[in-house]
């Protein structure tokens, strides 16, 4: 499958046109962002692992049922995926505070919820991301009443999966964004990506942070964070794919 022209260039990945109208093919940067665009940086190897990572976990979650847009991995960087109207929703998931969580309410990171929580904000980078509800979703015309409801039932669902796919790796999965897309029959799929960019992974045993909190945070280590948590992944799936 040919790359024919790129129809958008985004903070960590490029979206080129494929002779199939329904197909798109999304290319991996090692650009990084963070604290929206004010940080500027590069992760050697990252869209390397991201690609790789994300596509490995849409595959596991098509098995558990939920639908996503992956199609195929094309190579390193690429892969193949279906064409999406993106819902412009960041929709998070988190077990444990951390974050803009933390800092909203004034706790500490590390507390861990008696269930799962969910938010949404606004993808618009103009305005900050601004959280909304489901109200907010409805009046400004995002997303329908039954589309949320059905965002809200896949996010939980994959928070599952992903729990406890990760802590059978030794890895705490704190919380995580979402994105989903309307493919053109309507229905709602999983798409962007699902990463140590996208997601926040603890090691279970020492709390040491595998993911982009360490470029956010300037922690050091960052490469080798992303690169032990590819291993984990790989060694998990190595034995079961
Ligand atoms: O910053 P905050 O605590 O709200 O982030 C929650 C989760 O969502 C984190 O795992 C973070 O990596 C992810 N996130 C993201 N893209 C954003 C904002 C948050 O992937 N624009």
């Amino acid at each position: 499958m040919e790359k024919g022209a790129q129809l958008y260039e985004g903070k960590a990945k490029k979206v080129y046109a494929t002779e199939y109208p329904e197909l798109l093919i999304v290319s991996y940067k090692d650009d990084a962002t963070a604290f929206n665009g004010v940080k500027r940086g590069t992760i050697a190897g990252k869209g390397v692992i991201n690609n790789r990572m994300s596509n490995a976990l849409m595959r596991l979650l098509e098995k558990q049922g939920i639908p996503t847009h992956y199609v195929q991995e094309l190579s390193e960087r690429d892969t193949l995926v279906k064409k999406v109207e993106i819902v412009p929703l960041e929709v998070i998931v988190r077990n444990i505070s951390a974050g803009s969580f933390a800092k909203h309410y004034g706790v500490e990171e590390g507390i861990v919820f008696p269930e799962a929580t969910i938010e949404f904000s606004y993808k618009n980078d103009a305005l900050g991301d601004p959280l909304l509800n489901a109200y907010h979703v409805r009046a400004l015309g995002l997303a329908s009443a039954d589309e949320i409801a059905l965002i809200k039932q896949y996010a939980f669902q994959i928070n599952e999966v992903l729990k406890s796919f990760w802590s059978s790796c030794g890895v705490t999965l704190v919380d995580f964004k979402l994105e989903f897309g309307r493919l053109p029959d309507g229905s709602i799929v999983l798409a962007d990506e699902i990463s140590p960019d996208t997601c926040r992974l603890w090691d279970s045993e020492t709390g040491k942070k595998l993911d982009k909190d360490r470029f956010r945070r300037d922690m050091g280590g960052v490469e080798d964070a992303y690169r032990e948590i590819m291993t984990r992944l790989e060694q998990k799936l190595g034995a079961s794919e």
